[in-house]
């Protein structure tokens, strides 16, 4: 075909097979599935270059908080692009930057006074993990450098984001690039790790990271955990409690916690962050993704005064922090990120998605009927759902049926685009949301469940 005579689609297409390597995405089987190229979006919908419209069911990949398009953040970013768009923080400082640290250590758990930035969850990760490391060289205990994590862990893509992550299928091709890890279960009660009953295990699963902490406290510098829930192994909602457990055991035994916040921070999971449910502070918290409410990469890491100052000396004393990105600390995703909570706070949307949480629960109580359903998970507006080719015995789908693909795809084919974890839907609608969207948006996700696993 002449190039004049395609239409824009398919031009877009035929560059997109010649130039462009998607992530997470089997290129080979990628185009069969006539991609999405998003053009335009407004409000609570993307648009793309046929003039569909889908509903953003996965927050363009858990982000994105009060819809797209927001007259507030556009003018934020506009009004910062009029003042400079970029310089460094290494070595100096940003108005933006310092006036989100201000707001960032405002509403984070008490205790977490100081801010790192950097663009993206993984890179937040990494920080802390770094940080956790030095910080025992400086205060005389630098045998401490293992890190405990868990099972089923994500915590991003780059090389020590994935040491301490544990999804067997993204992980395993690295295995020889990765640093050794301990690993402890997650309270995945659903298939619970240790064969009991949620209403009377007295969290025995909690038992491995008492008795590695035993073992290992004295050479282990960090825990990392997703607090109150688990993302991208499916969803996992932690019972109340747990992770308040898991703060004192590892105060007990003088190992630091990070509680990586990327995915549960910023109301997604109806506090400010996780961590509160259970009114834990860690000694480092990540986050990143709903920051700038989905508009521009920004990320941090925020930390303890006693990590902090364990950093301080003389510049030739070798107790600097040697770690930052050309783009740590950018002015207009800072600016965004300020606006982004200002309308938190003038829209009370902690506590509106509360509100839809419990909306939200009713309108889903039909799939627990359904009989490839086999769980259905959820914490504020984070929504996992779990197919299953037998209910009664949990047995999963064979994996060549893509099940949670399908779905998905018929979604897109009924107007929202989401994406699944394996054969786990996940359903994560902008926090801002209002129920009549809420509604559609619900409905569509019943309906392609139902006519895909035929019941
Ligand atoms: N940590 C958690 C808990 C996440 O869910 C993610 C992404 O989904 C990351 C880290 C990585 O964030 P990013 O994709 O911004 O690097």
């Amino acid at each position: 075909m002449a190039k004049e005579s395609m239409d824009l689609y398919t031009l877009l297409l035929e560059k997109s097979k010649k130039y462009v390597w998607n992530p997470f995405t089997q290129m080979k089987t990628f185009f069969d599935q006539e991609p999405v190229i998003v053009e335009s979006g407004q409000g609570f919908r993307l648009r793309d270059v046929r003039g569909r419209e889908y509903y953003d069911g996965v927050s363009s990949l858990w982000l994105n908080v009060h819809g797209h398009r927001v007259p507030e953040l556009d003018r934020a970013v506009a009004d910062q692009l009029g003042r400079i768009a970029h310089s460094t923080m290494l070595g100096q400082l940003s108005v933006p930057a310092i006036l989100l640290a201000e707001q960032l250590v405002a509403r984070s758990p008490e205790g977490l006074n100081k801010v790192f930035y950097s663009d993206s969850g993984a890179e937040a990760v990494e920080i802390a993990i770094k940080m956790a490391y030095q910080f025992w060289q400086h205060s005389g205990r630098p045998e401490k450098r293992k890190f405990i994590t868990m099972t089923g862990a994500y915590h991003g893509d780059t090389i020590g984001a994935v040491s301490v992550g544990a999804i067997e299928l993204f992980h395993h091709a690295f295995g020889g690039l990765l640093f050794d890890t301990f690993r402890v279960p997650y309270p995945y009660c659903y298939r619970c790790p240790v064969g009991k009953q949620p209403d009377s295990c007295g969290f025995a699963c909690l038992e491995a990271l008492r008795s590695t902490l035993e073992e290992h406290a004295d050479e282990t510098a960090a825990l990392i955990v997703e607090p109150v829930v688990q993302g991208a192994n499916g969803m996992i909602v932690m019972p109340p409690g747990y992770l308040r457990e898991i703060r004192e055991l590892c105060t007990r035994w003088n190992v630091l916690m990070i509680a990586d916040e990327v995915a549960t921070g910023f109301g997604r999971t109806g506090r400010m962050f996780a961590c509160e449910h259970d009114g834990v502070s860690p000694d480092f918290l990540t986050c990143g993704k709903g920051i700038t409410g989905g508009y521009l990469p920004v990320a941090a890491t925020l930390t303890t005064d006693r990590v902090y100052e364990a950093f301080l000396g003389e510049p030739w004393e070798g107790k600097t922090f040697y770690h930052g990105h050309s783009y740590t600390g950018n002015q207009l995703g800072c600016a965004a990120a300020l606006a982004n909570l200002e309308l938190f706070d003038r829209t009370r949307l902690v506590e509106r998605v509360r509100e839809k949480e419990e909306y939200i629960r009713k309108r889903l109580e039909v799939l627990k009927d359904l009989p490839h359903v086999g769980d259905v998970r959820q914490k504020g507006m984070m929504i996992g759902i779990e197919l299953v080719a037998d209910r009664t015995s949990k047995e999963p789908y064979p994996v060549e049926r893509q099940m949670g693909f399908a779905v998905c795809r018929r979604a897109r084919d009924l107007g929202m685009i989401i994406r699944p974890l394996g054969d786990v839907v996940v359903f994560m609608p902008p926090l801002a949301a209002p129920e009549d969207v809420l509604e559609a948006m619900t409905g569509i996700l019943i309906r392609a469940i139902r006519e895909v696993t035929g019941s």
